[in-house]
C-alpha cells in the first residue's frame, strides 16, 4: 500500500530567511498586500488598514482574492510583486523539493498540500519553494479557507480523511508541527506522520510519528533506502508505510 503525505507549506517546504528589518510572519502577504497600495498604487496608508480591516470582519475563510478585489488589484500584476518582494525571505525548505516530490509520485505516492494557507497563498508559496507546475506533483490542495477549519482542529484531519476516502493507515502528514501535522493528525486516527526538523526533540510524540531532517530523508526512508548524511530517522524498525 503506498504512502498517501500530506505535505505542510509553511517551515517544511518554505523557510523563512532573516532578513534584517522585515518582519517575519505567515500572514506577511497581509503586509505585502497593504505595501503595494500605498507603494505601487498611491493608496493612503489609513485607508490600507480600513481595506485589510473590511475583508477581515465580513469574510471569516478569506482567500488573499477577497482582499484584491477589496483593493482594485488586477491578481497577475500583484501576485508576480509578490512573488519578488518574498522571494528575498522566503525561500525552499532544502535543495531539490520538485526532484523529490516527483520522485516519491513516480515511486507511487500521492501528494496533498494540508496547510492553513487559502488556495491561492498556497500556490504562491509552491512558486517560492520552487515548484511552479504544482498540478503535476499534487493530487489536491486542502486549504483550511477551503475545509472551513484548521489544522490544529480534528475536525480539519476529519475532512482530509473523508475527502481522500482511503484507508487510514495510507494517510501520513509531513509538517514541521508537532500538533498540527502528528498529534491532532493522531486523535483523528492517522497514525503515521513526519515530523520535519522539530525545534524541541526531547518532547514526546505520538506512535507512529517519525523525526527526520529532510523531506529528502523522508523519501529515502518510504523507497526504502537508508538515510544519508545527517538525515537519520528513528524508528527506522518500523517499515509499514514502505509496504
Ligand atoms: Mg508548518
Amino acid at each position: 500500500m503506498k504512502p498517501i503525505l500530506l505535505i505542510d507549506i509553511d517551515d517544511t517546504l518554505l523557510v523563512f530567511r532573516m532578513v534584517p528589518g522585515i518582519c517575519h510572519s505567515t500572514s506577511s502577504l497581509a503586509t505585502v498586500i497593504r505595501r503595494y497600495a500605498v507603494e505601487e498604487r498611491g493608496m493612503p496608508e489609513a485607508e490600507s488598514m480600513a481595506r485589510m480591516e473590511a475583508v477581515q470582519a465580513r469574510i471569516k475563510w478569506w482567500s488573499w482574492s477577497d482582499f484584491l478585489e477589496e483593493f482594485h488589484f488586477e491578481p497577475g500584476p500583484f501576485w508576480e510583486y509578490a512573488r519578488e518582494v518574498e522571494s528575498h525571505y522566503l525561500i525552499p525548505a532544502e535543495p531539490g523539493l520538485p526532484e523529490t516530490l516527483k520522485r516519491l509520485r513516480e515511486a507511487g505516492c500521492s501528494l496533498y498540500i494540508t496547510s492553513n494557507n487559502p488556495e491561492d497563498g498556497i500556490r504562491h508559496k509552491l512558486r517560492l519553494a520552487g515548484i511552479s507546475r504544482p498540478e503535476e506533483l499534487f493530487d489536491g490542495f486542502f486549504s483550511a479557507t477551503r475545509l472551513r477549519a484548521m489544522k490544529a482542529e480534528v475536525g480539519y484531519w476529519q475532512k482530509v480523511i473523508e475527502a481522500i476516502g482511503a484507508p487510514l493507515e495510507q494517510l501520513c502528514p509531513v509538517g514541521d508541527n508537532p500538533d498540527d501535522d502528528c498529534r491532532i493528525p493522531a486523535r483523528a486516527g492517522i497514525r503515521n506522520s513526519f515530523l520535519l526538523r522539530p525545534r524541541n526533540s526531547s518532547q514526546r510524540l505520538p506512535a507512529g510519528c517519525r523525526v527526520a531532517e529532510s523531506f529528502r530523508a523522508v523519501e529515502e526512508y518510504l523507497r526504502g533506502a537508508p538515510a544519508s548524511g545527517t538525515g537519520k530517522i528513528p524508528c527506522i524498525g518500523d517499515k509499514q508505510l514502505s509496504e
